[in-house]
């Protein structure tokens, strides 16, 4: 398959990336992962628009612009004829020697792109287990920097118990997924983390919001206590990958009835329907 480098499309054996880039040394980038759904970017302008965004947060500048990276974006999925995948594209701070602060001038950002092909999923999600974990990442999750060792960690030690995601809290306060969003229903309201510096403002999380107000669906975006998670009636998870999964237990107590709940179920058929094809139930 073709990947992009900077500005160009290439084979994987003609890439050389340096042994000296930032991103190898400090994870000193951002990055980006786009749906693809019958061939279309889902939600495309978000995403790139907060790459550029997450970009500009390090003080970072990109060597072309976002409606550039869209047609690069756009042309990687064609060429690879991804049907339903992800694009995934990241940008490092470019390669140099080894010293903390930032390289001179003449030094320009490392882009590289990837596209995966896999079948859509969408909303069909089983419920899934959490294990909350404590959240010891920086003040900057608002940022999708490459840096994702304690997502990492806590998405490990989730897995390593069977579990399929991480639940962070720092001290007790819900935040966020190692890779998702968190949401709790409790008396036909949904409660989940307020955008800020402690979470990544998750462009599924936008959908759904945007669907619940289609919805009339009350939400509270005010952060949730642990120890009131597992007496939530429902709770589910957002990620651009697999969208909307229902979550079934945290911490081995269950959750509801363990099945989806209706206010779940409304916001899966409300997504689906914004989707650029619909997917088969
Ligand atoms: N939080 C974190 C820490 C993430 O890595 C992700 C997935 N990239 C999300 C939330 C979900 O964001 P999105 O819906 O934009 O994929």
């Amino acid at each position: 398959s073709t990947y992009l480098l900077n500005d160009r499309f290439v084979k994987d054996d003609e890439i050389s990336i340096s042994i000296e880039d930032r991103g190898y040394y400090f994870g000193d980038g951002v990055y980006e992962v786009i749906r693809v759904y019958g061939g279309t970017l889902f939600t495309a302008e978000e995403h790139i628009a907060r790459l550029y965004e997450s970009a500009a947060k390090i003080r970072m500048q990109l060597p072309y612009g976002e409606e550039e990276m869209k047609h690069k974006i756009e042309q990687l999925v064609r060429d690879n004829g991804i049907d339903e995948g992800h694009v995934y594209v990241q940008a490092t701070r470019g390669a140099a020697p080894r010293v903390h602060q930032f390289p001179g001038e003449d030094i320009v950002p490392v882009i590289t792109g990837y596209t995966k092909a896999y079948p859509a999923t969408a909303s069909q999600h089983e419920p899934v287990t959490l294990k909350s974990v404590e959240d010891i990442r920086w003040m900057r999750c608002d940022i999708k920097s490459l840096n994702l060792l304690a997502n990492v960690m806590a998405k490990q030690e989730a897995y390593e118990e069977g579990h399929y995601e991480a639940l962070l809290h720092r001290s007790g306060t819900v935040t966020e997924g190692s890779s998702s969003n968190m949401f709790g229903v409790k008396d036909g309201v949904i409660h989940t983390h307020p955008v800020s510096n402690f979470i990544l403002n998750g462009i599924t999380r936008r959908v759904v919001m945007e669907c619940c107000t289609e919805l009339d669906q009350p939400v509270i975006e005010e952060p949730m206590a642990l120890e009131d998670v597992y007496n939530m009636d429902e709770f589910f998870m957002t990620s651009t990958t697999n969208g909307i999964v229902p979550v079934s237990a945290i911490d081995g107590k269950q959750i509801g009835d363990g099945r989806p709940g209706p206010v779940t179920e409304a916001l899966m058929a409300a997504f689906d329907r914004k989707l650029p094809v619909p997917v088969e139930s």
